[in-house]
């Protein structure tokens, strides 16, 4: 571990903040603009091998897009590390990469999407980012992006997958932090705020001022407005468009400054002291009483019978904020799907000729998502987020780890078994089926009359009393870590990156997600035709019976595994990024923090395993021929082949390497990058 760390550091002073550990790129967030991106640094990659030239993510992009172009796999890039470690910014470098070193014909339509690409970003930071304690540009949501390319492996389109968007930052953040931007962009444009009702001031309203730190030095929301409007023009979003997102954001700021007043105990009434319900009702052109009752109560069908019930006081402020994050959340499926559409494939496709069609699925995926989290109360979402990267770190362990040893077994190369902890043993706990901690909060849910997030831990209790990596305190009360903590709602799991201990409080709230029909209904009776078309599930009549709706843990369930079979279908590269110090600052390298963050992401088995390997493996058949020119030109022993394991050992031993390689059953095997630079070095001269 020291050894690691203090090479990174040495490399860190140095302003090299990449470093390989094999073919996975360790990148340590600088904390400042570094001149490694310009012009020069993209020409001095493209084309070459990933060892030809010193680490960079420039290289990886490289990589990726090669094996795609060169021998037509299709492949993504993982990129992990904690918050603020620098995800984003590397997925930002990756594509601008890409566009850079693609369409050399420079055809406008490819220019096009390119630019639509480009600045699909900054929507989606807008509305999906925030400042958090540990970022000023949080990202809220985990992202997977497709970069589809056509037959000259030009970039034709995308498609975007998102997954869990913190929404609850709508209505409530931590001292400190911000909600999502796109409340501050709008309200940062004096002479645009008339038309929506809204003043000045930020500080005015409940819904983004909880932090208290609505104005922050770094950013600037006034140029990210313009900005984000640019974005929304070029990737093609109608004026009325334009307008209906942000009349949904400022319905939102309205609805967090509405407030009841309990009547009897069990009902409850809006306070009208302001004209907050008018301007609700023009922005989301409803009626004003339909808001209102659907505000302070519900409309119920049961035998045939409809009838209304009101809310009392508890109710109706759960209900207000269900219908704010509802609004938001599908305000952000919305941008991405439309986003989707205008890159869709199948677009492309129409507009080009048959062909073509079938070249175009050519692919390279991205995937920015949030790393492990521990914070001191841990709930439902540090579960799911915990989950996701016990599922990437399986993934990992079977592309990388395992499938690095099966190759020695299957090439017949002596070598040093490392053992490392398969942590699959940690996702079957979580997410199997009708018995994994999921599927027993999701049985919970299900269950009608009175049934408790305490209920619930009972019963995970119970299943799980003998489970090696799960305890609670009722089964292990003398257990050191459950010292100074309220212990009766928490249980915990040893993760593969550290213990956590998660507070039951609000699972089953959470996991329900309940939003009332009479909200549904509200919206999809609007006249705004936009706006309506999110809401779709409105159009059903009170008394049509309606399916459940799934969980947020079963979907969230399904879309890990989903993308876990997506990223398994491509060759990966690994991105693991490391937050340097707390406190953003360049220059300052915490090695307590850093070492956390390595075993975190499982870095160190990942060199273990490195070491005792290889650098480099490459198939006879194309070593020989790209390195016969080394010798042809020496010796002309061998100018046509064959292309063996012979005629691969006169070569390196042409170069006296022969003690740094090892000969497989099929494939020879590099030790040392030193030896990699040395051929290719050789082979240009
Ligand atoms: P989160 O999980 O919170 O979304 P993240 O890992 O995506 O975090 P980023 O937003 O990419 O983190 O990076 C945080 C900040 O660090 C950036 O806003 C930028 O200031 C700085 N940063 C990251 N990478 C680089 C880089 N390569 N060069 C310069 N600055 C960087
Ligand atoms: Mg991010």
């Amino acid at each position: 571990m020291d050894a690691f760390i203090q090479n990174l550091k040495l490399r860190f002073e140095k302003e090299r903040i990449y470093t390989y550990i094999g073919e996975v790129l360790v990148s340590v967030n600088p904390y400042r603009e570094l001149p490694i991106y310009g012009h020069n640094y993209i020409t001095s990659y493209k084309g070459c091998e990933m060892f030809e030239r010193p680490a960079h993510i420039f290289a990886v992009a490289e990589a990726a897009y090669r094996i795609l172009k060169q021998r037509l796999i299709n492949s993504c890039i993982v990129i992990s590390g904690e918050s603020g470690s620098g995800k984003t910014e590397a997925s930002k470098i990756i594509l601008r990469y890409i566009v850079a070193v693609t369409n050399i014909s420079n055809q406008a339509e490819i220019q096009r999407i390119s630019n639509i690409l480009i600045q699909t970003n900054i929507i989606l930071e807008t509305f999906g980012n925030s400042r958090t304690n540990r970022n000023d540009n949080s990202s809220r949501f985990g992202k997977y992006m497709d970069l589809n390319f056509n037959y000259k492996f030009d970039p034709i389109g995308g498609k975007i997958q998102h997954y869990l968007l913190e929404k609850s930052r709508v209505v409530k953040q931590q001292l400190g932090e911000r909600n999502f931007h796109s409340f501050y962009q709008l309200l940062s444009n004096k002479n645009i705020l008339q038309e929506y009702g809204l003043h000045f001031k930020p500080e005015d309203y409940y819904y983004i001022n909880q932090g208290q730190c609505c104005k922050i030095d770094r950013i600037n929301d006034k140029k990210d407005y313009e900005q984000v409007i640019e974005a929304f023009n070029i990737v093609g979003f109608t004026q009325n468009e334009i307008s209906t997102i942000w009349k949904i954001i400022a319905v939102i700021l309205h609805l967090g400054n509405i407030t009841f007043t309990d009547i009897d105990g069990e009902h409850c009434s809006i306070v009208r002291s302001n004209d907050q319900l008018e301007w609700i009702s023009k922005l989301l052109e409803c009626e004003q009483s339909d808001i209102s009752s659907a505000l302070t109560s519900r409309v119920v069908a049961a035998r045939n019978e409809v009838f209304q019930t009101r809310q009392n006081i508890t109710r109706a402020y759960y209900g207000r904020d269900a219908l704010s994050k509802a609004l938001y959340e599908r305000l952000f499926e919305w941008l991405i799907k439309y986003i989707n559409k205008t890159l869709s494939r199948d677009d492309y496709e129409q507009r080009n000729s048959f062909h073509k069609r079938i070249y175009s699925s050519f692919v390279i995926g991205v995937l920015d998502i949030y790393g492990f989290e521990i914070f001191e109360n841990n709930s439902f979402e540090q579960l799911c987020i915990n989950y996701c990267n016990e599922k990437l770190q399986q993934l990992f362990i079977e592309l990388v780890l395992k499938q690095e040893q099966d190759e020695y077994e299957s090439e017949n190369i002596i070598w040093q078994h490392i053992d490392y902890f398969n942590n699959k043993i940690i996702c079957d706990l979580i997410e199997q089926p009708r018995i994994g901690i999921l599927a027993n909060l999701d049985e919970a849910c299900q269950i009608v009359g009175t049934i408790t997030d305490e209920i619930f831990l009972k019963s995970i209790n119970k299943t799980f009393k003998n489970h090696k990596y799960y305890s609670s305190w009722e089964l292990t009360p003398g257990d050191k870590i459950w010292k100074n903590i309220d212990t009766n709602k928490l249980f915990l799991i040893r993760h593969y990156a550290g213990d956590v201990v998660y507070s039951v409080d609000g699972f089953l709230d959470k996991n329900r997600d309940t939003l009332f029909d009479d909200f549904k209904r509200l919206l999809y009776h609007s006249k705004n035709l936009i706006l309506s078309s999110m809401w779709p599930d409105g159009e059903k009549s009170i008394t049509s019976i309606t399916r459940r709706p799934l969980t947020t843990a079963t979907k969230f369930r399904n879309s890990m595994i989903s993308l876990s079979n997506l990223l398994s279908s491509k060759q990966p590269f690994y991105i693991r990024c490391i937050k340097p110090n707390d406190e953003k600052a360049a220059n300052i390298f915490d090695q307590i923090r850093i070492e956390h963050q390595i075993s975190h992401l499982g870095l160190l088995e990942n060199v273990r395993v490195r070491r005792a390997g290889f650098c480099h493996r490459v198939s006879y058949g194309r070593f020989v021929q790209r390195y016969k020119i080394i010798d042809v030109v020496r010796s002309k022993l061998h100018p046509y082949g064959p292309f063996n394991k012979e005629s691969a050992s006169y070569i390196c031993n042409e170069l006296n390497i022969n003690n740094d390689v090892v000969y497989g059953n099929t494939k020879l095997f590099i030790k040392q990058p030193i030896s990699l630079f040395q051929l290719e070095k050789k082979r240009t001269e």
